[in-house]
């Protein structure tokens, strides 16, 4: 029988603000120190009192504008009641059914797939609570340490819909939401940080059948990886077991990122049995009376996903180079100021070798090497010089990659590199020639090889050819050469 996977994924979010949910303890997730940023109120001693922070508010309907959910009127707090050791208060301040922000939808805008990229993933709501402690676990196991720094920071959390059938959109959704959320500026939403969390529900459901399966949660995904790799495995692990005619059980289930499995942590029989009631010590919300929604409107920066349509249209660029500038805004605006530095005879050939290089090279050395962009010397003058001089068949593209290397990470002039290496292209015929005589005389096996009709020897004798030119020629012309002397 073939199964279909649903899922749906609830994304926690921690906020960007400058002081925590409920009190005015510092939001700052870099400080090292446990249990500094503390005060009775995020600690729920007795008597104390909570006060909403307006600005955490205003980032998550930012978040539903841009995802153009429904935005009621009247809203409130509840209290999760549960016991855990990382909780002070004995419960969470959330919203249970009046969330911020109903519905919405977010593309898979991220996708190199054309197709994938229209379908949009319907959101069930987004809502406002509180993080918990930290739980931090000696080595000697012999105690637990709690550090309360984490406790009372803005969360926000985002449902979507059980409309998600493979791990790789469940990935796309993360990774498009991730970006949405830097150029909100609402988050960081960095995921090795913990500040962007996901979790997973997955069941699976015999094709043609209404009713859902049986659902298994997966908690701890801290990486896009781990996201789609604990979906891949789940959907696989779940057809085993009703293809041998079995039932899979209702559980919470962990990610071991380096087996890459996932492992079961809870079942339903522990569930936990959340009594939610309304916060009293909180009013309820009218934010159309907080918030002047016009302006809140306004402020909206450029989305990301009109982002990529614009850089499309304007450079000329492909999906999978575009979804790279979207995801990377310091790689954005390199792009942008060097293309505006191109000679504008060169703007039509050399736009999309710069996003080529940049892509491809540049990043490439960059997450090979464990850069950071402040360890990228090269400025968008140079990069700008480098394309030039490609474009105009000043030097070969062999050349550029070369110069390309050592420039990220000294930024030294191109045109002097040229000059003082000799680095030019080689337009002087009779030097081709001279030295292809050369590579010829030294390389009598190869030339009986091409004779008998092994033409990718011609290869060989090219890149030989290029090496002692030190890649100040064309291949191309080299290639016609060679022949040409060979043959006759
Ligand atoms: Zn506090």
């Amino acid at each position: 029988m073939e199964y279909e996977p649903i899922l749906g994924l609830e994304v926690h979010v921690e906020l960007k603000t400058k002081s925590k949910m409920f009190c005015s303890c510092s939001n700052d997730s870099n400080e090292h120190h446990p249990n500094t940023l503390i005060c009775p109120i995020c600690l729920g001693h007795p008597g104390t009192l909570p006060t909403i922070n307006k600005k955490a508010v205003e980032l998550v309907i930012k978040v539903g504008l841009a995802v153009g959910s429904q935005i009621p009127e009247f809203s409130k707090f509840d209290r999760k009641n549960y016991f855990y050791p990382d909780l002070p208060k004995g419960y969470q301040i959330s919203q249970y059914d009046e969330p911020l922000c109903k519905g919405g939808q977010l593309f898979l805008y991220l996708s190199d797939d054309d197709k994938l990229n229209q379908r949009a993933i319907e959101i069930e709501r987004i809502h406002l609570e509180e993080d918990t402690g930290k739980l931090i676990h000696p080595e000697d196991k012999k105690s637990t340490l709690i550090d309360f720094n984490r406790a009372g920071i803005p969360l926000m959390e985002l449902v979507t819909k059980p409309v998600i059938h493979t791990g790789k959109e469940a990935r796309l959704f993360a990774q498009g939401l991730q970006v949405l959320l830097k150029t909100l500026g609402v988050s960081e939403a960095d995921m090795e940080k913990g500040q962007m969390r996901c979790e997973v529900n997955i069941s699976l459901r015999p094709k043609n059948q209404k009713e859902l399966g049986t659902k298994v949660e997966v908690k701890n995904l801290n990486s896009f990886k781990a996201v789609e790799k604990a979906i891949d495995f789940e959907i696989k692990r779940q057809t085993e077991i009703l293809e041998k005619g079995e039932k899979v059980i209702q559980e919470t289930r962990g990610w071991d990122p380096i087996k890459e499995i996932t492992y079961s942590q809870r079942t339903k029989e522990e569930a936990q049995d959340y009594r939610y009631f309304p916060e009293p010590d909180l009013p309820p919300l009218n934010v159309y009376k907080l918030f002047d929604f016009k302006k809140l409107k306004a402020e909206l920066p450029e989305l990301p996903w009109q982002t990529k349509q614009n850089l499309i249209q304007t450079y000329n660029i492909l999906s999978q180079g575009a979804n790279i500038l979207v995801q990377d805004d310091k790689a954005l605006l390199l792009f942008k100021e060097t293309v505006s530095k191109l000679d504008p005879e060169y703007k039509k050939i050399g736009t999309p070798l710069i996003n080529n290089y940049l892509t491809t090279d540049i990043l490439g050395i960059k997450e090979k090497e464990g850069l950071d962009w402040e360890d990228i010397k090269l400025s968008s003058d140079n990069f700008a010089q480098l394309i030039n001089n490609l474009a105009s068949e000043k030097i070969s593209s062999r050349v550029a990659k070369d110069i390309l290397l050592d420039i990220i990470h000294s930024n030294q002039d191109v045109e002097e590199i040229i000059k003082t290496k000799g680095l030019e292209k080689i337009k002087d015929e009779s030097i081709l020639i001279s030295t292809i005589e050369e590579i010829i005389k030294n390389n009598p096996k190869a030339i009986e090889d091409y004779k008998k009709g092994k033409t990718n020897t011609l290869q060989f004798l090219v890149g030989q050819t290029m090496a002692k030119l030190k890649g100040a020629a064309d291949p191309q012309e080299l290639g016609k050469l060679i022949r040409e002397k060979i043959t006759g």
